[in-house]
């Protein structure tokens, strides 16, 4: 059952259950309204007592086990009802009246049931009104029909490896999954033991998902897949059930693949505290139970992804569990141009255009991200109504998914205007004098999403590892803004809110991740764990040496910014003037 139908039959529960609290109402109303009509009718306790003195009552109807009685007065064509108070107290007085000679005729009567019905369904309906609520939340939680917690409810997919560009090698190490996938047997008897669970690392959007679906799909085998935070939503104590109805379904559709994606909403290690945690504990005991419990005719592998592998319980790694790790990391150029090529398929691109040049100016962009500039560059030549994708379109669509989309209504003072290019200029004259600063390619004061103006740099190297030196001049530039706006402006601005935030950052990573602090050594300070080793004021100390980092890069970027005044104020002039320069146009500036 897919998603859709899942939505439909809640939607279906729901109306269900309106129209039966909608009908309850109906009849507790109808019942009201019916006592009220027959208000002529009734006469009350005391005037029956009167009327039995006055010897004026005829005939009086009882009802076994009911205190509600039927009276006739005497010259009277119909009966009236009255409620008594007690039925043993109204017959002896009954009797005691017909001792002093005042005979009424007493008539006794069965209860009639349907007329009992809809005093019954009144009582009920609170009873009525919880079963129903429960039933709905039972659905909706996806408790009662298994298929619904699924995304693919065990669906062939129809993902090949084709379709993944580049990720050769992790294609070639996920083959043998697909051939065990196909053929267990000749894997058995040759006594060969294949993972159970493979962990997929990689940054969102690299393609996780897909590869999932492309081993599913090369070997022709049902894939299931959920989320590790869909396993503990909204009720405590569900996501171990869950795992367990997870795995029921996949036992019965084996051979299968079994996707579990943000396993780390799962998998983060088990403590002792109870609560949100014991809940987690649960789960993931459970996910573990299962994953031991596989049975030799049972073929699922399990493949989890996650993009937070040091949080994960060591207890998943172990063998027989996810055993395997395969890193999924962004694409090189190459594969960048590769997955362009997959994703530019259906899209008419003009001869000006060559996926190359994209792919030079995307370092660092997951699958995910060139999907999306493509397709972004297809609404935007729409838009902008060319027949065919140009180069102009694909340029704004990078801009538009990494900075922004450029807002021309925003109405910007010209003090705004000036601080924008004082803060902007700062950042491309700062980069000019690092030694690994980046490739200019475009400063802009024109707004674009958040952020007041943009200083654009061509990425062109895809670089595994990062220097110290790079690091701390990428703190230098990063700062650029902020100082040529204290020097020029003598003010400074909300507008370096990002710079400062990207920069602590990166100043943070430096000190506690990678050890790059001369104080403190290479050691990793990432896990709290760690931090207690080292005594209480590690904290203090790891607080110091970012200050450090942050103090020197400010003062460096200041002393650039100080020898090169003249050429500030003159890029700040230009940019005022032309609002957006080009990479040409700025060099000039330093050749005059
Ligand atoms: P998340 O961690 O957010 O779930 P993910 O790593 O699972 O992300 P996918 O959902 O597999 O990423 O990828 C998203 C989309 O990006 C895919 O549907 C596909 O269109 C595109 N994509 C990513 N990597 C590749 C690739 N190597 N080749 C082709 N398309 C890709």
């Amino acid at each position: 059952m897919n998603k859709k139908e899942n939505k439909k039959h809640i939607y279906i529960y729901i109306g269900l259950s309106i129209t039966l609290i909608f009908l309850l109402i109906l009849i507790a109303l109808y019942l009201i309204n019916s006592k009220n009509n027959d208000e002529e009718k009734n006469i009350s306790y005391t005037d029956l007592i009167k009327q039995i003195n006055e010897q004026a009552v005829e005939k009086v109807e009882m009802t076994v086990g009911s205190t509600s009685i039927k009276v006739k007065l005497k010259g009277e064509e119909e009966s009236k009802n009255a409620i008594i108070p007690s039925t043993q107290a109204f017959i002896e007085l009954i009797q005691t009246k017909a001792e002093e000679g005042n005979e009424i005729n007493v008539e006794q009567k069965q209860q009639n049931i349907f007329l009992k019905i809809p005093s019954m369904l009144f009582s009920l309906l609170p009873t009525l009104m919880m079963v129903a609520l429960f039933v709905l939340i039972y659905k909706v939680q996806g408790l009662g029909d298994k298929g619904k917690i699924y995304d693919g409810e065990g669906n062939v997919s129809n993902v090949k490896f084709e379709d993944i560009a580049g990720l050769e090698e992790e294609k070639t190490e996920l083959i043998e999954i697909v051939d065990f996938l196909k053929e267990p047997k000749r894997f058995y008897d040759m006594g060969a033991k294949i993972p159970k669970g493979i962990l997929l690392y990689g940054k969102p959007g690299t393609g996780k998902t897909l590869i999932a679906k492309a081993i599913a799909g090369e070997a022709g085998v049902p894939f299931i897949s959920m989320s590790g935070s869909e396993f503990i939503e909204m009720f405590a104590g569900l996501g171990a059930s869950r795992v367990r109805k997870l795995f029921e379904k996949a036992r019965k559709i084996s051979p299968c693949i079994v996707f579990i994606d943000e396993i780390d909403a799962i998998g983060s290690r088990r403590t002792s505290q109870s609560g949100a945690e014991s809940e987690n504990n649960q789960t993931l005991n459970q996910l573990l139970v299962e994953m031991d419990g596989f049975e030799k005719n049972e073929t699922i592998i399990v493949l989890a992804a996650t993009n937070r592998p040091e949080m994960l319980d060591k207890a998943l790694l172990r063998p027989g569990r996810f055993d395997r790790q395969i890193t999924i990391a962004p694409p090189d150029i190459k594969g960048r141009e590769e997955i362009l090529k997959i994703h530019s398929k259906e899209k008419k691109f003009s001869k000006d255009v060559t996926l190359k040049s994209i792919a030079e100016d995307t370092a660092g962009f997951t699958g995910a991200e060139l999907a999306n500039i493509l397709n972004e560059a297809a609404i935007i030549a729409t838009i902008n109504k060319h027949t065919e994708i140009e180069q102009i379109d694909i340029e704004e669509a990078v801009k538009k998914v990494t900075v922004g989309l450029q807002k021309n209504s925003r109405v910007v003072s010209q003090k705004e205007k000036n601080l924008t290019a004082y803060h902007e200029a700062g950042h491309a004259i700062v980069g000019k004098f690092l030694q690994t600063g980046e490739e200019l390619k475009e400063i802009s004061i024109i707004p674009r999403g958040p952020a007041g103006g943009y200083t654009m740099y061509k990425t062109n190297e895809d670089k595994f590892y990062k220097s110290k030196t790079e690091m701390e001049e990428k703190l230098i530039g990063l700062l650029g803004g902020r100082a040529a706006e204290k020097l020029a402006l003598d003010d400074i601005s909300t507008g370096a809110r990002n710079d400062i935030q990207v920069a602590t950052q990166i100043a943070k990573d430096m000190v506690t991740v990678y050890g790059m602090s001369d104080t403190l050594g290479p050691i990793s300070l990432e896990l709290e764990e760690n931090l207690t080793i080292f005594g209480q004021n590690i904290e203090d100390i790891i607080g110091e040496e970012i200050k450090k980092l942050i103090d020197a890069a400010y003062q460096k970027a200041q002393i650039i910014l100080n020898k090169n005044i003249d050429k500030l104020h003159i890029l700040a002039n230009l940019l005022l003037k032309e609002e957006t320069i080009t990479k040409e146009q700025f060099e000039k500036i330093f050749i005059d």
